[in-house]
């Protein structure tokens, strides 16, 4: 097995940390993964567009009989905020760490991706099967990337997203939901409000009640508690009548078994025991995440708990994340998915960093698993 070239995914971390690429600006970083990948020439390099002009990098390597295996992630971060003490797009290191927006949450993903695409590419014999590299935009946002690549992506039999996931192996997430609600009530004259259905205090007395609804848990997680985010009703300007009709959202997560059709039917029942007089309407809002946990005997995740633990000199636990990511969207679509990557430290904060030593273990570990 060809050794991880940590000092060369360090010169490709800096080069990424430099090209900016907070969500809605991600193309730039696009252009440069799939010019680093081309280099390393795959099989088969394209782009999955999506309808704003952002697009997906997916890369192809055929190898061996072996498990075929996808390595993901997402190439945008977030803004780089205030109170930097250092240049958020300009890579500085000190010690073992490496700072920089982005640098672990997941550009030290991607270098590490990229220098084992040139690893392959100066030996294609050692891949031990064949490996799906794909990046993708919004992950921070909506996973609009993710999405897309879920609706149509090449057989793979495991995927891993090289997320930061703190020495652990991430196996299994929360959902998130977006619930919004239509109350249609009745309209009367202010001097009669008697005779009219008053939609906001129809929707009030809903939202009220929204926590006897009973919560399912899983042996992970805790039940998720109903979270009202928003309500609109009635008219912009002053007006005494009736308001007929009120708008509202509510935000949830979900555990492993918990979906979307569950929890509205959750709602429906709610509305039904407690005899309204208006009409209310319920549909799942955007985004949706569903909730997923991986089966701890999946012989791929086997192999990566084998790889940690000789290359650590420990066995990892595996965690559930209380967070969503685009591993949601892809375990939801079928392939079995974990996050297992790099850290540090200030993720989404100022001074943001990823230790070197730890990008050089999960490169060795990957390779590990990748290769003969
Ligand atoms: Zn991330």
């Amino acid at each position: 097995m060809s050794c991880f070239k940590t000092s060369e995914t360090i010169s490709k971390l800096k080069t990424l940390i430099e090209i900016p690429s907070v969500t809605g600006t991600e193309n730039t970083i696009a252009e440069f993964i799939e010019e680093s990948l081309k280099k390393c020439r795959p099989n088969l390099i394209y782009r999955q567009p999506l309808q704003d002009g952002r697009f997906n990098v997916v890369a192809h390597f055929k190898g061996g009989a072996g498990p075929k295996i996808l390595i993901f992630g997402h190439m945008d971060t977030v803004s780089a905020g205030e109170g930097w003490r250092r240049n958020p797009f300009s890579a500085t290191i000190e010690g073992d760490r490496i700072y920089g927006r982005g640098s672990q949450d997941m550009k030290a993903g991607i270098a590490i991706a990229l220098s084992i695409a040139e690893n392959i590419s100066l030996d294609r014999s050692k891949l031990k099967g064949d490996l799906v590299i794909a990046f993708f935009p919004d992950e921070e946002a909506f996973s609009a990337g993710a999405r897309k690549f879920s609706l149509e992506f090449p057989p793979v039999d495991f995927g891993i997203a090289l997320e930061p996931s703190f020495g652990e192996i991430v196996i299994g997430a929360v959902g998130k939901l977006v619930l919004e609600c239509e109350v249609f009530g009745r309209s009367a004259h202010g001097s009669e409000p008697q005779k009219g259905i008053n939609s906001i205090t129809e929707a009030s007395r809903f939202i009220s009640a929204i926590d006897n609804i009973k919560l399912p848990s899983h042996p992970h997680c805790k039940a998720q508690p109903f979270m009202p985010l928003r309500i609109n009703g009635g008219k912009d300007f002053y007006s005494p009548d009736v308001p007929d009709y009120c708008h509202f959202i509510i935000g949830k997560q979900t555990v492993p078994g918990e979906t979307g059709d569950s929890v509205l039917g959750s709602l429906r029942k709610l509305y039904e025991n407690l005899n309204f007089a208006s009409r209310f309407e319920f549909k799942i809002g955007q985004p949706y995440y569903p909730a997923y946990r991986l089966e701890e005997n999946n012989p791929i995740l086997q192999k990566l708990i084998a790889a940690v633990t000789t290359v650590t000199g420990k066995s990892p636990s595996l965690s559930f994340d209380d967070g969503v990511s685009d591993c949601n969207i892809l375990s939801d679509s079928g392939i079995p998915s974990v996050c297992y990557g790099p850290f540090g430290n200030n993720m989404h904060v100022a001074d943001e960093w990823v230790s070197i030593e730890e990008i050089e273990k999960s490169g060795i570990i990957l390779q590990k698993l990748l290769f003969v």
